[in-house]
């Protein structure tokens, strides 16, 4: 009896969920891979032949099945949402694709799958033309990029790209580049108006002309301290790993206090510390000096004179928790989250007045965070505020944004 062999046709095994394809060059191995294991599925010896032909079979049968398998993981773990249609409709979702189309069943016709939009319209043009269409479309909240390409006669792979978090991304930088740069542009424009009237003052009225450079010297400072945050903010997300060490929470504060000393003799403002001994972290040393340096500057800024700011640092088994108090002008309930968002001011006359920049809590957040930390506050306006910030003894490794 002659040796005969069964192959399936893919259409057979829709129902099975068992059909598998890629689209795009960069996927035609992986994509034959796939098809040649799926063959190895459906491969059935029949009849006769010798004991030896029989055993190579069926070891090729195993590689075949090995392979398939291999290809199914991949698919399995692709951020790409990939999706195989045949005559016979849905004979393939892998998991991303499933979590957009939860609606397939096996044999779901494209336009039940994927909606009235352009994605259906681009599996039937490639299954009608058989060539490669590619389209973006927007599918509820979800910013989509899709292509589908026919693999073989009457069947088509969608390959589908989620591009929602990619341009959600992008805005957030095009409005940090946009504020940023208006937030350049007011010192800048006030050192260039400055100089210009001081030109013509240092003649004529050099009492205005010192006014003006006092004047001068403050916007200066400001787009001084602008800068700083930025270059703050950039080595923050930077991909680089920087050397964390143990650092003595205390002696931070204390050195910080003493940086501050003049700012808090010139608003009047006393100083309580509870500091003790031993309580260090694993962090990147210029990390904790930040967020201790921008919320003792906060609290001594955003404070009435003749106030208070009170910091106490403690160790609560793993983790070392500090607490700046103050007796300030405190921040509305309404503003308590935002107060962390980049260049957000509850006060914008009062934060530019006092040289602030408002980065220095989000600044503070993302120091914190990075070292597996977290900030919160608590506060009542007209009555001040508590800034906590808990920092894991042994830290983890600064993790880029
Ligand atoms: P800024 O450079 O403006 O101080 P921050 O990011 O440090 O920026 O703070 C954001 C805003 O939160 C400030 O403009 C201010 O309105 C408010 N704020 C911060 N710290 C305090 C505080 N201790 N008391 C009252 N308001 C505060």
């Amino acid at each position: 009896m002659p040796r005969a062999l069964v192959v399936l046709p893919l259409v057979a095994l829709a129902g099975a969920g068992i059909g598998l394809a890629l689209a795009g060059a960069a996927w035609a191995a992986l994509a034959s891979a796939a098809l040649v294991g799926l063959l190895a599925a459906v491969v059935v010896p029949f009849g006769g032949g010798g004991l030896s032909r029989r055993s190579a079979l069926r070891q090729r049968v195993e590689e075949l099945a090995g392979e398939r398998a291999r290809v199914e993981r991949l698919l399995d773990d692709l951020p790409l949402a990939v999706v195989l249609f045949t005559e016979g409709g849905l004979a393939y979702a892998n998991p991303a694709a499933r979590a957009i189309f939860p609606a397939g069943e096996p044999g779901t016709a494209p336009r039940d799958l994927l909606g009235g939009d352009g994605l259906a319209d681009a599996v039937l043009e490639a299954a009608e033309t058989g060539r490669t269409v590619e389209v973006d479309v927007t599918l509820g909240a979800r910013d989509l990029r899709a292509r589908a390409s026919q693999t073989a006669a009457g069947e088509v792979a969608l390959v589908v790209s989620d591009l929602t978090e990619s341009r959600r991304l992008d805005a957030i930088r095009r409005a940090f580049v946009t504020n940023a740069s208006h937030e350049l542009k007011t010192p800048v424009a006030g050192i260039q108006a400055l100089a210009d009237s001081l030109t013509l003052a240092v003649d004529r009225d050099p009492e205005r002309a010192r006014r003006m450079l006092d004047r001068l010297r403050t916007e200066a400072v400001r787009l001084a301290q602008l800068v700083r945050d930025l270059l703050d903010l950039a080595r923050l997300e930077e991909a680089t790993a920087q050397r964390a060490r143990r650092v003595d929470v205390s002696d931070v504060v204390r050195s910080q206090v003493e940086r501050l000393g003049g700012l808090v003799e010139e608003r009047d403002v006393a100083v309580g510390l509870d500091l003790p001994e031993g309580a260090s972290v694993i962090v990147v040393p210029s990390d904790l000096r930040l967020i201790v340096g921008n919320l003792l500057e906060n609290a001594v800024l955003y404070n009435r004179a003749g106030g208070r700011v009170d910091v106490s640092v403690r160790r609560d088994g793993g983790a070392v928790t500090m607490e700046v108090t103050d007796t300030g002008i405190g921040i509305p309930a309404a503003d308590q989250d935002r107060v962390f968002e980049r260049f957000y001011r509850v006060d914008k006359g009062r934060s530019r007045a006092a040289g602030g920049t408002g980065l220095g809590l989000s600044l503070v957040r993302h120091a914190a965070e990075r070292h597996g930390g977290r900030v919160t506050l608590r506060s009542a306006a007209g009555r001040g505020s508590t800034f906590t910030v808990v920092l894991p003894v042994e830290g983890s490794p600064p993790d880029p944004a």
